[in-house]
């Protein structure tokens, strides 16, 4: 859930969750993260006991959510959902709690944004299955304990690094996602345009997967966009010339990079002379928020190797310049 689904119509929430894997068996990569949470889920499963917390931290679209429903399916309980922005007071935490049946999930996305009153609540609660709730205020506060059924909490981040430690320390599992590499994210695409009924050749697959951010999110929005294409330019077959055709279109380049990894590469190239120059001077100067360009686009581009995080600031590498079709200064060069 975290970033990119908000803005989505009734029609496109509905293929979203049709194109979701439902049990470990049906979900692609993430092999270590999946066979561990396998094993705990059987254990817990085994003792009849809540499964201990997940926090489950990455980049967006790689499946943080996904897997949170499947632990849920797994584990054979009833899963809630929420975010961390969206819990104001510790009365929507206590809320949710207290519904909970025994060894339910509770899933917060976007962890790292609680509000730090609600997130001292949820201390107890993890802790020991218990809240203490204050009733009335000055002379006549008194707080009551109200017990909960044991629960898994499933904390979902971008940046694990906001986490406090106390809440950091309260989750026993905690496992992070990988981008995905262009044979997992083929497998990933050609099970969709299954599910879609959108016939697929297999060069055709590896040619979106290639160019997806090693994201799933990614590789499932441009499959819909190329099977319009498919539809519409072609016979609805889609072929590796449709996909190619359907990507330039879209402005989805070569390595898969974007219009705004672009802006962000041309930004510390032209303007900071390659860097190193600081994240809040390049998102001013690309017109977006600091915290998206670290979260969403940053992590791909170092991945990549077309920038390089130093202690001074953001540099651009010999890749980018290539990428870009400049020549890097002889001095700049290491
Ligand atoms: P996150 O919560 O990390 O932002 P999501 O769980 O919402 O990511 O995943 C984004 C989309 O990508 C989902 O709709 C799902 O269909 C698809 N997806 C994610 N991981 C996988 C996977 N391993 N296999 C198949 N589809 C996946």
């Amino acid at each position: 859930m975290t970033g990119g689904k908000d803005h989505m119509d009734a029609t496109e929430k509905d293929i979203d969750k049709a194109l979701r894997p439902l049990s470990f068996d049906d979900f692609t990569g993430q092999g270590k993260v999946v066979e561990n949470l396998k094993v705990f889920v059987a254990a817990a499963k085994h003792r009849g006991e809540a499964l201990d917390h997940v926090l489950l931290h990455g980049p967006p679209g790689l499946g943080k959510t996904t897997l949170s429903h499947i632990i849920a399916n797994e584990l054979e309980s009833g899963i809630k959902m929420t975010s961390g922005p969206v819990l104001d007071k510790p009365s929507d935490l206590a809320g949710l709690l207290t519904n909970l049946e025994p060894n339910d999930v509770l899933f917060i996305d976007e962890i790292h944004r609680l509000n730090p009153v609600v997130e001292e609540y949820l201390y107890s609660a993890m802790e020991d299955y218990r809240i203490d709730i204050m009733l009335d205020s000055g002379p006549n506060a008194r707080s009551v304990q109200i017990s909960l059924s044991p629960f898994t909490l499933i904390g979902a981040t971008t940046r694990s690094g906001m986490l406090t430690s106390p809440l950091r320390a309260r989750f026993g599992i905690s496992s992070r996602l990988e981008y995905y590499d262009s044979a997992l994210l083929t497998s990933i695409v050609q099970r969709s345009a299954e599910i879609l009924g959108t016939p697929i050749y297999e060069d055709a697959a590896f040619e979106i997967a290639r160019r997806s951010r090693g994201t799933p999110r990614i590789a499932n929005n441009l499959l819909r966009r190329t099977r319009d294409f498919a539809q519409i330019k072609g016979t609805g077959t889609i072929t590796r010339e449709i996909a190619q055709f359907a990507l330039n279109a879209l402005d989805v380049d070569q390595n898969g990079l974007d219009e705004m990894d672009i802006r962000i590469l041309s930004t510390i190239i032209d303007k900071f002379k390659g860097g190193p120059v600081g994240l809040g001077t390049i998102a001013t100067a690309c017109g977006d928020e600091a915290e998206t360009i670290e979260e969403v686009y940053e992590p791909f581009l170092i991945q990549e190797g077309f920038i390089k995080r130093t202690s001074r600031g953001r540099e651009a590498t010999e890749l980018a310049y290539q990428h870009l079709g400049r020549q890097m200064p002889q001095h700049l060069r290491g």
